[in-house]
């Protein structure tokens, strides 16, 4: 094995803006821009891997875009000199500067597999265990609103070839009960349909949605509830199929929900579960259960995009239900690459690493450097 070690770490930051204006989540939720923190990391022979970490604004989950750059500046020093192919050894670097902040982690995690590829000359899929001849299906994000509203809106992605949705609810029974019905009133075979809270309900505000609906509607209740204690009571008393997003965010709780069986599907969001090295764990671990897994991310633009399509690419089709198209939710396009969506499908693509061009005048000069 030929030298290969950590030189230099770059940190970009940029602003993208909410390709849809307003987006509105449970609990009074509102997000009009998402603050990314892009990374570049250099080796001693030239070689360029680049990750992104970008949250959903700082009340989503327990991470902040302040947050992924403080993280950051405790954990880049202690990666300088080490071989970023060795991607477990590094995340063991990064646990021993810095517990937790799994989203500062990612854009590090998601760098050292882009080097990794290029050095090798094959795409991180290969690296992740080999690609799959699936062509992902993208799921759209539609946010809480009126629910003839949610209906066009849903009708809009479905003309661009969206065959996944997830609907935004957490708000009036009765409310919720009618944004789902108005969501799924045009249903297509094919389709899925995700109801996703966010953790936005309580036990006694979810069962009573559910009540409300007319029977025969085919979708899964993602995030119900905040807590686990109250996702676990909801499922005892519905025969609705339960996702976990929010609540599965590492290997502890992905074994747990698994023993408690809990749910039966997560929401792989690759900087929550903490960068590709974890989210092919927590894809294996979800495989041999028997769980679905929706890869998606915590919002993000191209570079974020790309290492969903990739991880996305390796989980087989029977438990992969769709991946998520984040680019479409930012009107800012930070780098290049071969992920064409064709007719709602998209394929990773077969360049070295994560095959993307960072486009270097988005991101300006980086705000801090590492070296
Ligand atoms: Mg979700």
């Amino acid at each position: 094995m030929s030298e290969l070690r950590i030189e230099k770490i770059d940190v970009f930051q940029v602003d993208l803006p909410y390709s849809g204006g307003v987006y509105v989540l449970s609990g009074g939720r509102e997000y009009r821009s998402f603050d990314a923190t892009i990374v570049r990391i250099t080796t001693q022979n030239g070689i360029e891997g680049w990750g992104e970490s970008t949250p959903f604004g700082s009340n989503y989950i327990a991470s902040h875009a302040l947050g992924v750059r403080s993280g950051i500046a405790e954990i880049a020093p202690a990666l300088l000199g080490k071989d970023p192919r060795r991607v477990d050894r590094i995340n063991d670097v990064m646990d021993g500067a810095l517990l937790g902040h799994e989203h500062a982690k990612t854009a590090l995690d998601v760098a050292c597999w882009d080097v990794f590829g290029k050095s090798v000359g094959l795409p991180v899929c290969d690296l992740l265990g080999g690609r799959t001849d699936v062509r992902m299906p993208v799921i759209s994000s539609i946010y809480m609103g009126d629910p003839d509203d949610m209906r066009r809106r849903v009708a809009e992605h479905r003309a661009m070839g969206y065959i996944g949705h997830s609907v935004k609810v957490g708000g009036e029974p009765a409310v919720d009960a009618e944004r789902i019905a108005a969501s799924l009133a045009d249903k297509r075979p094919g389709e899925y349909f995700i109801v996703d809270a966010n953790g936005g309900l309580t036990v006694e505000t979810a069962l009573r949605m559910l009540r409300l609906l007319p029977p025969g509607l085919d979708f899964v209740l993602e995030a119900p509830c905040a807590t686990w204690r109250e996702c676990v009571s909801l499922r005892r008393r519905t025969d609705v199929p339960i996702i976990f997003d929010e609540l599965a965010t590492n290997d502890a709780s992905i074994a747990q929900l698994i023993s408690d069986d809990a749910a039966e599907g997560i929401g792989l969001k690759i900087s929550k579960n903490g960068g590709l090295t974890h989210g092919r764990r927590h894809r294996d671990i979800c495989v041999a259960a028997g769980l679905t897994v929706s890869v998606q991310e915590t919002t993000g633009s191209d570079i974020a995009f790309a290492a969903i399509a990739h991880l996305g690419q390796t989980v087989p089709e029977r438990y992969l239900r769709c991946i998520l198209e984040s680019r479409d939710m930012v009107s800012l396009k930070t780098a290049d690459g071969a992920f064409d969506v064709i007719e709602g499908r998209v394929v990773a693509p077969n360049t070295p690493g994560l095959g993307i061009v960072p486009r270097l005048d988005v991101l300006g000069e980086p705000v801090a450097s590492y070296s």
